[in-house]
């Protein structure tokens, strides 16, 4: 489905955050990218849905060259791949439903969008996104009243409105205690089950990357240093994405 070619990422102020990424994931797959803090996760993750533009090399999505896109067809380009935050990212003033509706606001010019304008189908779809996620019974809440787990559910109802075939997902647990963590991690375990939708998360875990996914795609230093299947992992391999620790800290 998705595939890197060499890829290179230098950001403007020098800063070489993707080093020859080669690499291929297939459809259906639970990945999670693993590696310590500026090994270069978020960049690889964000050149996907073209969130950063890569420097050289280059990345295909069901065969076709990402980099093409322009204009509206960036933007439908986009809209089918769901992206999911550590931060959230909600309207805290607003309620659930609302919040769920904005991923269909691309549609919609923007005064409908301002005055709230969806279709029955449209709210229906929402309220089914939240159910999936459990959460339909706080649809008429305001956002800032739920939880931390609840608020990324509320993101997560917000991504499979889109009805997305790929979820990004940028440290999704990271702000989250525990037990929230957990029934995150089920949430996104059950969509690709269920749903059949690639899940690419980045994650700071190695445990719960372990336990979750299929696939562990390790960073360091910009370079892809392990992508193996769960099952296949080693201390070794562990080892060559945490290696430079004590440096980093200094
Ligand atoms: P991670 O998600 O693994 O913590 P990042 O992809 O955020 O790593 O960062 C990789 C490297 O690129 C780091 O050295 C970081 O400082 C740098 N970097 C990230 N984003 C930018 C940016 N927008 N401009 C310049 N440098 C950046
Ligand atoms: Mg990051």
């Amino acid at each position: 489905m998705i595939k890197f070619e060499h890829v290179e990422k230098i950001y403007p102020n020098g800063v070489h955050a993707l080093k020859d990424i080669n690499l291929e994931i297939n459809s259906g797959e639970f990945i999670s990218i693993i590696g310590l803090s500026g090994s270069g996760k978020s960049t690889l993750l964000r050149t996907i849905n073209r969130m950063h533009e890569v420097s050289d090399g280059k990345i295909l999505i069901k065969g076709e060259d990402i980099s093409k896109y322009k204009g509206k067809d960036l933007r439908n380009f986009r809209h089918k791949i769901g992206m999911v935050f550590q931060s959230f990212n909600l309207i805290d003033r607003d309620n659930v439903l609302n919040n769920v509706l904005v991923s269909k606001g691309n549609r919609l010019n923007l005064l409908q969008t301002l005055f709230k304008f969806y279709s029955k189908e449209d709210k229906i779809a929402a309220l089914n996104s939240l159910d999936k996620v459990g959460i339909v019974d706080k649809a008429y809440i305001r956002a800032d009243q739920l939880s931390g787990g609840q608020r990324q559910r509320v993101a997560l109802a917000r991504t499979l409105t889109q009805n997305p075939e790929l979820i990004l997902a940028d440290e999704p647990i990271a702000s989250l205690d525990p037990k929230s963590a957990k029934i995150i991690m089920e949430d996104f375990k059950r969509i690709n089950d269920e749903m059949g939708i690639t899940i690419i998360a980045n994650m700071h875990h190695v445990d719960t990357a372990l336990k979750y996914s299929d696939r562990i795609i390790g960073m360091n230093n910009g370079r892809l240093v392990c992508n193996c299947k769960v099952k296949d992992m080693t201390e070794d391999m562990l080892e060559k994405i945490y290696e430079g620790h004590e440096k980093e800290d200094e």
